[in-house]
């Protein structure tokens, strides 16, 4: 789909360190579909992460770490938006309008309820065991930053397409009962899928498995990272088997298809080792990853300018989402 003359939106949970699998899976290709949008309005969901934030967590802390990842990364604010979800509260006034008509029993079908209901059944717990209407709730509030900002297109994975579906369903419901077109249907944009790069051990890189190569680092984490990724003490090594090593795999998610081949064919003819080879990955890590780990430690130290960036950004856009909200308010009779 040409996403060119579109109006993209993306929102991101604040949730601590990305790993190189985030960025892979995640980060980049989500800076570099807004590279391609004609707007592309990003948000870090603090409302969202309120759901299942735990007491030890600041909150404020999250929300600068997202947005020094997100500059670092590329996310081209100045041309782009890139705002926290509390700044513009007229999300949370038609979250509401919204509430009034959404049928319950949409909720009770969306993925993120049914999984933690699911994990409830399995662990014979009452079946809302930590239920929050926030959770409960979430494709509603999801409906209400998708639709304030007439988005055209929402980049998920597969598993986020209902999510948008629901906010269509929102939007049509709204537009048939109130006989209008004031709410704009959105579509989902299906991103590419994105090879999972396997961790240290071999499993999905995760930090739930504390397997992964940290994003942003200096070369002594990463060095200590590389080191641990295990490797084996066979002699005769073809094409075949190093290309199913777990070694190969991380390298392969990192490098060209130049690089790819090159070590490949050292690590068969034994020209190098294992530890020849993971300088390698190393300095393919330093050189991908440097400069923006430098730019990200710059940023994260000065949180009183990423707030100005987020709160200039957010009050780029609030004028639009305050006459949006006018124009569904004085629909329903406000
Ligand atoms: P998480 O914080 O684990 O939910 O990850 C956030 C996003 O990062 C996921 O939706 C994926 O798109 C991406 N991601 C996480 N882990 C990996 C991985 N090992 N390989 C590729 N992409 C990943």
């Amino acid at each position: 789909m040409d996403i060119k003359n579109k109006t993209i939106l993306t929102g991101i949970k604040p949730s601590g360190q990305p790993h190189v699998g985030n960025y892979l899976g995640a980060i980049q290709p989500m800076v570099n579909l807004s590279d391609q949008a004609s707007k592309s309005y990003f948000f870090i969901a603090d409302y969202h992460a309120l759901n299942t934030l735990s007491p030890n967590q600041s909150l404020g802390d999250l929300v600068h770490l997202l947005a020094a990842q997100m500059i670092a990364s590329g996310f081209d604010y100045k041309k782009h938006y890139l705002y926290r979800q509390s700044d513009i509260p007229e999300i949370f006034e038609l979250q509401t309008i919204f509430n009034s008509f959404t049928p319950k029993g949409w909720m009770n079908k969306s993925h993120a309820y049914k999984a933690a209901v699911d994990l409830n059944r399995l662990n014979n717990k009452d079946v809302d065991n930590e239920v929050n209407m926030g959770l409960y709730n979430y494709p509603i509030l999801m409906a209400a930053d998708i639709l304030i900002f007439n988005t055209d297109l929402v980049p998920v994975g597969k598993d986020q397409v209902q999510h948008v579906e629901i906010a269509r369903d929102i939007a049509t419901r709204f537009n048939s009962r109130y006989k209008s077109d004031v709410i704009k249907l959105p579509n989902y944009y299906l991103k590419e899928e994105v090879k999972e790069v396997p961790g240290l051990d071999g499993r999905k890189m995760s930090k739930s498995y504390n397997n992964v190569i940290p994003l942003f680092a200096t070369t002594e984490d990463w060095h200590n990272a590389v080191k641990k990724i295990v490797t084996d003490s066979k002699d005769n090594h073809t094409e075949e088997s190093i290309k199913d090593t777990v070694f190969y795999k991380i390298y392969s998610s990192i490098s060209s298809n130049e690089q790819n081949k090159k070590i490949v064919d050292q690590l068969v003819n034994k020209t190098i080792g294992w530890r020849e080879a993971k300088d390698e990955l190393l300095n393919i890590i330093i050189d991908r990853f440097q400069k923006m780990s430098e730019d990200y430690f710059n940023i994260i130290k000065d949180p009183a300018l990423i707030d100005k960036i987020l709160k200039d950004n957010a009050l780029l856009i609030q004028p639009q989402a305050q006459d949006h909200l006018d124009k569904v308010k004085k629909v329903v009779g406000i």
